[in-house]
């Protein structure tokens, strides 16, 4: 097995929420009635069917529940498995697909202390993203609000395709929170099923879903930059976590092209598309969508045009890689300790100061 750089720094974890009945001790009176009146479980995304092969690597695989559940699994296999100085929990669960906007940000709440009490507390290598309900922009900027006195929170966590596209002004008050906390916003793959998940309509085929994503993670990239979010928030950091990236060169290409002919359209775009994802835009290492010639994939590293824009990811518990090495195949050993390690303490300036 091919370990993580030294201090390395895993920026895609995947603790599971074994089911809504572990929220229950941190949700108030009412939600807890209506839990279980309605019998009210199984909000897990559509996206991360949690009996696919994909969710959960055969040996890191539990014989009872969900893999990533287990505290004590996780960090044998991951934080201790990969030698990680500190990981970033990305937890996912439907919360950002419930249609009640009032449950739902009622559901966030109670994710984030379950976040607290049952892992970051166990462990101070542990950090996380904000999980919060989009449905409701001010109750998420709330939440982000009350999250930012706990420094182990250093992200904000979204999903590649929700409501409406991420760039649209009823979303900024989030951004603003973001900001002002100096949280990056976190963009995961995931679906709320409000929309189909191609722009041609319902795949019928999981698999179809699932390489789509990367159009959704296009699609929002290209929103972000055209409502003019960087514009409003300059110091934003977005993070596309798993969303591949041999993708980004041509696609780059292309948005640079089309501002070049058409930018009277938007001209608070001040700069090529590309300059902006250099500057504002991060994408995590796994799943690797690499070409099977290592060196097309430095070349294609290379072609985005920047060496700050990859964090080193597991996506632990997820089966996203071959064997048990840390890296893609032929992964650049020159860039092995910047992607583990600088990237992501550049990235993160809250984990940055905790970890000093
Ligand atoms: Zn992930």
């Amino acid at each position: 097995m091919q370990g993580v750089a030294p201090g390395g720094i895993d920026c895609d974890l995947h603790p599971a929420l074994p089911g809504t009945a572990a929220l229950m001790p941190y949700l108030d009176p009412y939600w807890r009635e209506q839990i279980t009146v309605r019998g009210i479980d199984g909000l897990d995304l559509a996206s991360f069917p949690p009996k696919i092969p994909a969710n959960g690597r055969a040996d890191w695989r539990p014989q009872h529940g969900k893999p990533g559940a287990d505290f004590e699994r996780l960090r044998h296999d991951a934080l201790d498995g990969f030698g990680l100085r500190a990981a970033i929990c990305n937890p996912l669960y439907g919360v950002q697909a419930v249609y009640n906007r009032h449950f739902a940000t009622a559901l966030a709440t109670a994710m984030n202390d379950w976040m607290v009490a049952e892992w970051l507390d166990r462990d101070p290598r542990l950090r996380a993203s904000v999980v919060i309900a989009p449905q409701d922009p001010a109750a998420a900027a709330a939440e982000i609000e009350r999250r930012a006195a706990d420094p182990r929170f250093v992200q904000v966590l979204l999903l590649a395709m929700g409501e409406a596209p991420l760039g649209r002004q009823e979303y900024w008050p989030i951004y603003a929170a973001a900001t002002r906390h100096r949280m990056p916003i976190g963009v995961h793959a995931g679906s709320t099923a409000r929309h189909a998940t191609t722009g041609n309509g319902w795949p019928s085929y999981y698999l179809e879903d699932y390489v789509a994503h990367a159009q959704a993670f296009q699609a929002q990239l290209l929103n972000l930059i055209h409502e003019g979010v960087f514009a409003k928030f300059p110091d934003l950091r977005v993070v596309l976590i798993e969303s591949g990236f041999t993708w980004v060169p041509n696609f780059m290409w292309r948005a640079n092209k089309t501002w070049r002919g058409v930018r009277a359209e938007v001209p608070w775009v001040d700069r090529p598309p590309a300059d902006l994802i250099r500057e504002h835009v991060r994408f995590t290492l796994q799943p690797a969508d690499a070409p099977p010639d290592p060196a097309d994939l430095a070349r294609a590293i290379d072609q985005i045009g920047s060496d700050d824009v990859l964090l080193f990811s597991t996506d632990y518990p997820h089966w996203q890689f071959d064997g048990t090495d840390a890296y893609p195949a032929g992964f650049p050993a020159a860039l092995r300790q910047r992607v583990a390690v600088d990237n992501p303490l550049a990235t993160y300036p809250r984990l940055r100061e905790t970890l000093a």
